[in-house]
């Protein structure tokens, strides 16, 4: 069998949850859309389920796929409908929805529902990409709060640039949200994994924390909170081969990289027909039996290629932490050109094991 597994840490999730309810002081939505960001979004959520104050996922067949895994918890849609009918099943199982748009709104004022409907009316408040505009929002709200089937109306905007912490752009976003909820006492919901770690005094009713729940900073720098979230996968292979080649000698495709002295070369199984980023340049780091190593040579469809010159004692069989504990996938990102939600999203063919 290929030794390619992602373990999956689910105490860490729920450590990374608690931390998100504790910082915020708000009741969480556990964001496990993409399929739990590439952990699993089924099993990630039983793992909360007991102690989560619901779910967020990107579309009704994503939470379709929770309700049919028995997830009672509340689910919200983060872009509620993408077809009038679908507020059929939204009904049936219960599901809370985004409305972010004004044919979404007409749909909900015809729609009716045997059981009471939960809307979080989303405000553009600066992100550009959906929802309404604050000019717009109060007429939006007026008309849901006029839908006697809507029987609760949750607030909510999202940042664009919570991650930069010396931005003035999110305080912007929440000025422009908060002079139009004055004097509504609905609940608010803007924060999101960089919102809760990074901006304390914005007003939460409820947090929507997904990169953070799966350990990974949403910053580039060191930040005190971030730096208590847990890795929760573990991306691992091991050692399939090993030679040794004179210098000189070229590894891999385009010979990228060319040997300047004699060098002990270790195969890894993982490629980036896994997801492992085919961008990762010489020198990326990798752990290999708990030490230090780096990649070298471009990254193939199945297979990679580390220096093992100065790792006499590894060897076949080694193992190799690709991310993880060792090897943060926020900093393996970075020097990829990416971001750790990309990493973990990309994620295939690479079994689970939790
Ligand atoms: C994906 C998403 C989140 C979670 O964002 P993170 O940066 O991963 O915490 C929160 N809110 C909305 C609307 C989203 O689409």
């Amino acid at each position: 069998m290929r030794p390619a597994r992602a373990l999956i840490d689910l105490d860490a999730l729920r450590h990374n949850y608690r931390l998100a309810r504790e910082v915020s002081g708000a009741r969480a939505l556990a964001v496990v859309k993409a399929d739990a960001y590439g952990h699993g979004a089924v099993r990630c959520a039983q793992a909360l389920e007991a102690e989560a104050d619901g779910f967020a996922v990107a579309c009704i067949e994503e939470a379709l796929e929770l309700r049919e895994a028995g997830i009672r918890a509340p689910i919200l849609l983060l872009e509620g409908f993408f077809e009038e009918r679908e507020l059929e099943l939204i009904d049936a199982q219960d599901l809370w929805c985004v409305v972010h748009s004004a044919w979404q709104l007409d749909a909900v004022e015809r729609a009716r529902p045997r059981n009471p409907l939960t809307v979080w009316l989303k405000m553009d408040s600066g992100m550009h990409r959906v929802g309404f505009f604050p000019q717009e929002y109060r007429a939006a709200y007026e008309r849901l709060q006029a839908c006697p089937h809507v029987t609760k109306v949750v607030l909510m905007s999202h940042f664009a640039r919570a991650d930069e912490l010396d931005c003035a752009r999110t305080a912007e976003q929440v000025a422009a949200f908060e002079s139009v909820r004055a004097g509504l006492g609905n609940e608010v919901s803007l924060r999101n994994s960089p919102g809760i770690l990074g901006w304390p005094n914005v007003p939460s009713d409820w947090v929507r924390p997904g990169i953070m729940l799966y350990g990974a900073t949403p910053f580039e720098q060191a930040h005190p909170l971030a730096d208590q979230l847990r890795p929760v996968m573990t991306l691992q292979s091991k050692i399939i081969s090993v030679r040794e080649l004179p210098a000189g000698e070229p590894v891999g495709y385009g010979a990228r990289f060319v040997a300047g002295r004699p060098v002990r070369v270790g195969v890894v199984a993982m490629g980036y027909a896994d997801g492992y980023p085919r961008h990762a340049p010489d020198g990326t780091p990798v752990f290999i039996d708990g030490k230090p190593g780096r990649i070298i040579g471009r990254v193939s469809m199945d297979m990679l290629t580390v220096d093992l010159t100065d790792l006499p004692a590894a060897g076949l069989g080694s193992r190799v932490e690709l991310w993880g504990a060792n090897v943060p996938a926020s900093q393996l990102a970075a020097l990829c050109g990416s971001i750790p939600y990309q990493l973990f999203c990309n994620l295939k063919r690479v079994p689970r094991v939790y």
